[in-house]
């Protein structure tokens, strides 16, 4: 039967190939299991080695910050570059309702209070219009710090997040919160290689943060980095990650309350072969999402999530949008695809969705509402792109490439 479902489990099969396929796998293609051996044969696995200082200048290369501080994981690294951005227990922090729990989670982490915004529908990240409005409505402005006229809090920090690689409208974004002396961390965890005009996501913010767990575009097994062009911040960074240690060839002297964030020389390791890929791994997913772009333009009811104008995507994870009236075969097709081992995700369940920030600040949520009940992700690893035929119409994606 042609049921909208059957179409398009159908249709990413006609692409993908009738294979069982989870939705990011990570991929090994290159030097990394000789950098891991090295490590464990020269005995520097853990936190100090040549593997995390590679890595580091490989990111400051590949995204064009000044500073790239290796740490344990992408939340570990947000927590540490909202504390840097000044965000203090009691604050509230702007974060999107549409993101992974992690954003609000580290927030959280430092004892300030996530508070909810909108998102738009063309590239999903926040809406800086809507945001001006509302913080205009909200706030005001008491001994040079803006705060929320209902909780009473400072408003100090705001988390864009670029979402599924596709970059969100982060420099509309800053000149609004430009105007409330709010600070912007770039959740770019899942944006690396997405850049907007030219320059990479997660340098626009005073600090930016990318993820490298296991079902990012590139992993460390478990990892993260934060970036940043600031002079104080960047080896504060360091200085935070590392237990706060003040370098001395035998003294244990610690000048505040660090943290053990550092990233080891083993998940190092793994990155630099990782990274030493990336050109290949963001050509592969470009074409994986020609290819989608291309079969799914033939199917009424669904759009395909395409890169958003002026920006260049990573399409972490490529994803497709049901029409209004097709909000009811969503479950359907996520059931018969995973029924088929096509693993098919929905968006992530909204913040203000979960039992620990039901009852968060938050402002009119229709839009991330909407989006979270019509977009579904697609199998999206490096393997599956490698695996599927080159794009028929290399000219379209040309075109989207502007
Ligand atoms: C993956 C991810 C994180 C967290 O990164 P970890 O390395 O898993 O801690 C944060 N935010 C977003 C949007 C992510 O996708």
């Amino acid at each position: 039967m042609n049921t909208l479902p059957n179409q398009i489990v159908d249709t990413i099969a006609s692409v993908i190939g009738d294979q069982s396929v989870p939705l990011h796998a990570p991929y090994f293609g290159g030097q990394e299991a000789k950098y891991v051996a090295q490590c464990v044969e020269t005995g520097w696995v853990s936190s100090v080695g040549s593997f995390v200082d590679q890595f580091e200048r490989m990111l400051c290369d590949i995204t064009g910050a000044k500073y790239a501080v290796a740490v344990s994981n992408g939340t570990s690294g947000l927590l540490v570059a909202l504390q840097l951005a000044g965000v203090r227990p009691g604050d509230e922090v702007l974060v999107p309702a549409m993101t992974f729990v992690a954003t609000a989670n580290a927030v959280s982490h430092l004892h300030a209070i996530p508070h909810l915004v909108e998102i738009e529908s063309e590239q999903l990240g926040l809406d800086p219009e809507k945001l001006g409005d509302y913080l205009a409505e909200i706030t005001e402005v008491r001994n040079g710090v803006t705060i929320n006229r209902t909780t009473g809090r400072p408003i100090t920090a705001i988390v864009p997040m670029h979402a599924f690689g596709h970059p969100c409208k982060i420099q509309a974004i800053i000149a609004v919160v430009d105007r409330f002396g709010i600070a912007v961390v770039e959740d770019a965890a899942e944006s690396l290689g997405s850049k907007v005009a030219g320059q990479h996501t997660g340098t626009f913010g005073r600090l930016g943060m990318i993820s490298f767990n296991g079902n990012k575009i590139a992993t460390t097994g478990g990892g993260g980095v934060i970036l940043t062009d600031d002079d104080e911040l960047g080896p504060l960074a360091k200085h935070l990650t590392t237990t706060a240690k003040v370098p001395h060839a035998w003294e244990f002297f610690h000048d505040q309350v660090g943290y053990n964030f550092r990233m080891p020389n083993l998940n190092a390791a793994l990155g630099c072969g990782q990274l030493e890929q990336l050109d290949h791994f963001l050509a592969s997913k470009r074409n994986l999402a020609a290819r989608y772009r291309d079969a799914f333009s033939t199917i009424d009811g669904v759009r395909f999530v395409d890169q958003p104008t002026g920006t260049e995507s990573n399409f972490w994870l490529a994803a497709i949008v049901l029409d209004q009236d097709q909000l009811k075969e969503r479950d359907s097709i996520l059931t018969l695809a995973n029924s088929r081992g096509i693993g098919l995700r929905p968006a992530w369940q909204l913040m203000n969705d979960l039992p620990m920030y039901c009852d968060n600040p938050a402002m009119d949520l229709a839009v991330a509402k909407q989006v979270q009940a019509s977009l579904i992700n697609l199998p999206s690893g490096v393997q599956v792109a490698i695996d599927s035929p080159p794009s028929s119409s290399p000219s379209q994606s040309q075109s989207q490439n502007r």
